[in-house]
């Protein structure tokens, strides 16, 4: 059934892309920001643990192409002056960000962007630094590598059995305070015993590693420090967790970090008022489209890139699907469709 969708995904695709090419490339206007997380080989662990955080490095430079090719690739503080209509182009232009700080974009992504003189922004979490795995990464590990966790799990939060989709537990725990997680956490490994037979290392940035983007000409923009959804916090931990990010990734780098990502896109209007006044001139979220003149720079608005989504039936990366989808077109044929995920 998955093959047939995709089919018939690839078809439909190339069909609109191939009649709607002309105006959708021509009609763009504003900043589009994309939403990178890993990039990573379709045969590597994290790909294989967690394929919708990832992009293949060849993807990855087929859409660096392709997105230079129809539109200006410019950094975030560019963006800021378009969206306060500081500077004249009236065109349409991407930034590239990532989130968390994932080492296969230091890797792969960030030579090859040097080597086309391309920007883009890193959202770092700063906890990476001292070698921790965030909070939802090693949930998601511990979920695949112990299904028999989400009945005691499902139970614990709550659910009365309703959930038990790895998703779904995850989305749950979303919902909690960091302190609430990681209570949970301690409980099922030190008192449960599920303990993860295998958690990764070197998934994510070295300190140095951190510096040596900055010399590459990467922004380098706060992601808080140990990726709690901030709304659900109080504001003092909020305010603690941006603040304390800050400082660590400007001691670290030596330059003020002015830009901020809310982690898993979650804010409020507190929130957002206390990223401001943390001294940040912009924060990312994961509200999804474009941003046109005199956008809140408080609400910035991203489309999430990863690889399974851009995919045609035979595996490969589809120039349709990707196009279709950054230019919002196969948004609003899916809301025409409805069934379509
Ligand atoms: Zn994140």
């Amino acid at each position: 059934m998955e093959k047939v969708v995709r089919l018939v995904k690839t078809v439909t695709s190339a069909y609109l892309w191939a009649k709607h090419r002309e105006r959708l490339l021509s009609t763009q206007r504003g900043v589009l920001i994309l939403m990178y997380h890993e990039i990573a080989s379709l045969r590597s662990s994290v790909f294989e643990q967690l394929p919708v955080f990832c992009t293949a490095p060849e993807s990855f430079s087929q859409q660096i192409d392709w997105l230079r090719k129809h539109f200006e690739v410019i950094n975030i503080d560019e963006a800021v002056r378009r969206l306060r209509g500081q500077c004249c182009e009236d065109g349409a232009a991407v930034v590239l960000t990532s989130d968390d700080g994932w080492s296969g974009f230091y890797r792969h992504a960030v030579p090859l962007l040097r080597s086309r003189a391309l920007p883009a922004t890193i959202y770092i979490t700063t906890s990476i630094l001292d070698g921790k795995l965030p909070w939802y990464v090693r949930w998601r590990i511990l979920l695949t590598e112990q299904p028999q966790i989400r009945e005691w799990l499902s139970d614990a939060l709550c659910t009365h059995g309703t959930i038990k989709e790895a998703n779904d537990i995850l989305s749950t725990l979303k919902q909690l305070d960091l302190a609430k997680i990681e209570s949970l956490w301690k409980e099922a490994t030190e008192k449960r015993g599920f303990v993860p037979n295998h958690m990764p290392s070197g998934w994510f940035m070295r300190v140095e590693e951190v510096r040596e983007a900055v010399s590459a000409g990467i922004t380098i923009g706060a992601h808080t420090v140990n990726h709690p959804q901030l709304s659900w916090e109080t504001l003092s931990v909020a305010s603690k967790e941006v603040l304390e990010s800050k400082q660590i990734l400007e001691q670290l780098t030596g330059q003020p970090v002015r830009h901020f990502a809310y982690p898993s896109g979650d804010y409020s209007d507190d929130v957002a008022e206390l990223v401001r006044q943390a001294g940040f001139e912009t924060a990312v979220t994961t509200d999804m489209g474009w941003n046109q003149l005199g956008a809140d720079l408080f609400r910035l608005r991203r489309i999430d890139v990863h690889e399974t989504a851009y995919l045609d039936h035979r595996g490969r990366f589809s120039e349709a699907m990707f196009a279709l989808t950054i230019t919002g077109e196969w948004n609003r044929v899916r809301r025409r469709l409805r069934f379509w995920r």
